[in-house]
């Protein structure tokens, strides 16, 4: 059998991993060395040449995009499905694992995935119910408090307190928070690793199958592994025939923050002393521009396990820095160079603009949307997050599982149908003294006429309308169930009263839900279609959105983007006190994280990289000063070019083209300004003007303060006041 097309296309180091007999195996490399590209050959390996069944088969990756690329990559390799392999993140098969064995692992059959937004709701209803104080004890905080003993496998059993007065309560909000997702069903994320964790130990027959079943275990982004992540990786695969190959950065750990223990490194070659260490040492992906200036940035780590990168490319273009004045001419930067790279051909997917966080992103979609520019995020404000789609689907999940609190708090009063708080709080004590959900304090409260006036009304009125929308869906396709719902529930007609642009964009949304129901395929027929794409819609959050198959520019924090490559990336916000982000220049060992993300934006772009920071940054509704990152004074000086945006005058123009001669004459003469001219700027003091570039809105002017410093600003937020 030929199987060189396996093999072929690797280096002699990949082709070691890839070949190599069934063993335990590390594979270390830094960024773009092919390492889940190894991955991936060595599984089609082992099916085509090993003759390893995909049932015998688990792959883990770090997000469900990630899982089902390899997916496609297998199967476009070896021309089959591979459909029933194992592949999915850790909470994907921890989900899976416990769908199976729910009444092994102590859970309802139809289960549902409380996801952060629902956790941290729930929180603040049992803080308030304990009647403590909010302001001392923020639900943020617990969320925090309980999702890390989690991830460290701690029960409340578990924690010793030492009589603390501040733990006890931490622990005790912890005690009555689980007690609460116990009983209605619910299962955050932690929690669904924390389970199949236990479900292991408390039930060796099953271990034991599925050490037997599980022959290969291949983890990618494995630095990025959590303390119960690998102790239930280890469990799995404590059995001689069991084989783990795992492949990681160290210099790529940037979830140290959320519990993710780079030591698991060490610790797997302690636990797998037999596996093999393979180091990857080219590169691929990148030009020699940026990868020298990714490995000058990361060379000022010091805790670091030590790799060398080489590349055979050519250096390429120079990355492009781009000091912007505030935050809006950074993204009109951003979207001026997409728009010209993608009317000389590069495809707008071939596009990323990464950000330290999620709010940076409003301004930039802005920009794309006025532009008219499609795009794409990832992550952060998914479609499954957003608030009609989770009313609507809250409506479905109380009609397919009764004990579901969250859901139930989430729309009892919406629409609006005058339930008041003290109703809610009737309710809640009694289901809490009765241990019952809900939906049925509500029933036997009403049964027992323990709910007076108008409480009675509106409550009843509620419980009949979720009972006929129930009966109304009980028997026909999945998207007629999303669209009876969000009709009869009131959702619809709620929002076509808001009216205005938001409320437009709500409607549209449902009605992709609509669209996104008629498109579910379930991946698992033992589930009611409802059932299986409720847990569809908590788990992949809006990864694949609407615009799935639309060339769209490609947006996503610095986290989201591990492991992904394009052509071009804009890495933007790079400002000390944003990235660096604040908190990590206060908190020790933060910086190093801070600057291995750095180090996996930059080696995200394949051919051109672009760096941005903007003097003054408005966000959170506070204006900021900032200077250049450090970072940027990290990368060396030869791989870098400043960027300035050229006057346009000298082009011919149309009559009516928004650049045109006059206007450029009139935006300079609007700002009231000429060369020479003296001016004040609130923060750089006063100086003369020196130039002038640019049209329209992007006009620039330069400025020599009388500090010694001089600055091009946006004409149009500049705010400078003539002098004379
Ligand atoms: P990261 O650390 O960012 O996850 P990685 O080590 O997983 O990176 P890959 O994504 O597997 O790297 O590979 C980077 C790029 O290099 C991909 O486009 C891949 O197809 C290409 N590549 C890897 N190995 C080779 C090779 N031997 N020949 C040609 N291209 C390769
Ligand atoms: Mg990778």
């Amino acid at each position: 059998m030929d199987v060189s097309y396996l093999i072929d296309s690797l280096n002699d180091k990949q082709r070691d991993a890839v070949a190599a007999p069934q063993q335990s195996m590390l594979v270390l490399a830094g960024a773009g060395s092919g390492k889940t590209r190894v991955l991936v050959h060595r599984i089609a390996w082992l099916m085509q040449v090993e003759k390893i069944s995909p049932y015998a088969i688990m792959a883990v990756t770090f997000t469900n995009k990630a899982a089902n690329e390899m997916r496609g990559r297998i199967e476009s390799l070896l021309q089959t499905s591979v459909n029933h392999m194992w592949i999915g993140t850790f909470h994907g098969l921890a989900h899976r694992l416990l769908r199976l064995h729910h009444q092994d692992a102590g859970l309802p059959e139809g289960f549902q995935i409380l996801d952060a937004d629902d956790q941290l709701r729930m929180l603040k209803r049992i803080i308030k119910a304990m009647e403590l104080d909010d302001k001392k004890w923020p639900a943020k905080e617990a969320m925090w408090y309980i999702n890390g003993k989690k991830d460290e496998g701690l029960r409340p059993s578990h924690i010793e307190t030492y009589n603390d007065p501040v733990d006890k309560v931490w622990l005790q909000i912890y005690k009555n928070y689980q007690d609460t997702c116990d009983r209605g069903g619910l299962v955050d994320f932690a929690e669904l690793l924390l389970r199949a964790h236990e479900l292991f130990l408390r039930h060796p027959h099953l271990l034991r199958h599925y050490q037997n079943r599980f022959q290969h275990i291949l983890v990618d982004e494995f630095q990025d592994t959590n303390r119960i992540q690998y102790a239930w990786l280890r469990i799995l695969a404590a059995n001689p025939n069991s084989n783990m190959m795992i492949v990681g950065d160290d210099d790529q750990s940037i979830y140290g923050w959320r519990g993710a223990k780079v030591e698991n490194l060490q610790h797997f070659l302690r636990d797998f002393p037999e596996a093999e260490t393979i180091r990857l040492e080219q590169n691929y992906r990148s030009t020699g521009t940026i990868l020298k200036a990714s490995n000058h940035l990361i060379a000022h780590n010091t805790d670091r396990m030590g790799k060398q990168l080489w590349t055979e490319a050519a250096e390429g273009e120079k990355i492009g820095l781009y000091a912007a004045f505030n935050e809006l001419d950074e993204a009109r930067f951003i979207v001026g160079r997409i728009k010209e790279a993608f009317a000389s051909g590069t495809s707008l997917a071939q596009h990323a603009i990464l950000y330290r966080s999620n709010a940076q992103s409003r301004v930039l979609e802005e920009a794309l949307i006025s532009e008219q520019i499609p795009y794409k995020i990832y992550g952060g404000l998914r479609f499954y997050e957003r608030q009609e789609i989770k009313d609507a689907l809250a409506y479905l999940r109380l009609i397919n599982n009764a004990q579901d609190d969250a859901a139930f708090e989430r729309i009892v009063n919406t629409p609006a149908r005058g339930i008041g708080e003290k109703s809610l709080a009737q309710l809640r004590s009694f289901a809490r003294q009765a241990s019952v959900p809900l939906w049925h304090a509500a029933k036997q409260m009403l049964d027992q006429g323990l709910l007076k006036g108008r409480a009675a009304t509106t409550v009843s009125g509620f419980i009949n309308l979720v009972d006929s929308i129930a009966d109304d869906i009980s028997n026909v396709p999945l998207h007629r169930q999303a669209e009876i719902t969000i009709k009869q529930s009131g959702l619809e007609n709620m929002y076509r009263a808001e009216k205005g642009e938001k409320a437009q964009a709500r409607l549209e949304n449902l009605g992709e839900l609509i669209t996104a129901c008629r498109n579910f395929e379930s991946p698992d027929e033992a589930l009611s279609e409802l059932s299986a794409f409720l847990s569809h819609a908590a788990l992949e959050s809006g990864e694949n959105q609407a615009t799935k198959d639309q060339d769209a520019v490609q947006m996503m924090t610095l986290h989201t983007a591990k492991g992904l490559e394009f052509d071009t990336v804009f890495m933007t916000g790079v400002e000390e006190g944003m990235f660096p982000s604040q908190q990590s220049t206060e908190e020790s060992g933060r910086m190093e994280e801070e600057r291995r993300l750095c180090y996996v934006g930059i080696t995200r772009a394949m051919r051109k990289l672009y760096i941005s920071y903007a003097e003054s940054r408005r966000l959170y509704g506070r204006e900021n000063y900032h200077s250049p990152s450090r970072f940027i004074r990290e990368i060396p000086d030869d791989c870098v070019e400043e960027i300035r945006l050229q006057a346009k005058v000298t082009k011919p123009m149309s009559q009516n083209s928004r650049f045109s001669h006059a206007k450029i004459e009139s935006a300079f003469e609007e700002t009231g300004l000429y060369v020479g001219q003296r001016v004040e700027h609130s923060k750089f003091g006063e100086g003369n003007v020196l130039n002038y570039e640019g049209s329209g809105a992007q006009s620039r002017v330069q400025v020599a303060f009388d500090d010694g410093q001089t600055k091009w600003l946006v004409a149009a937020y500049a705010r400078l006041t003539p002098l004379n």
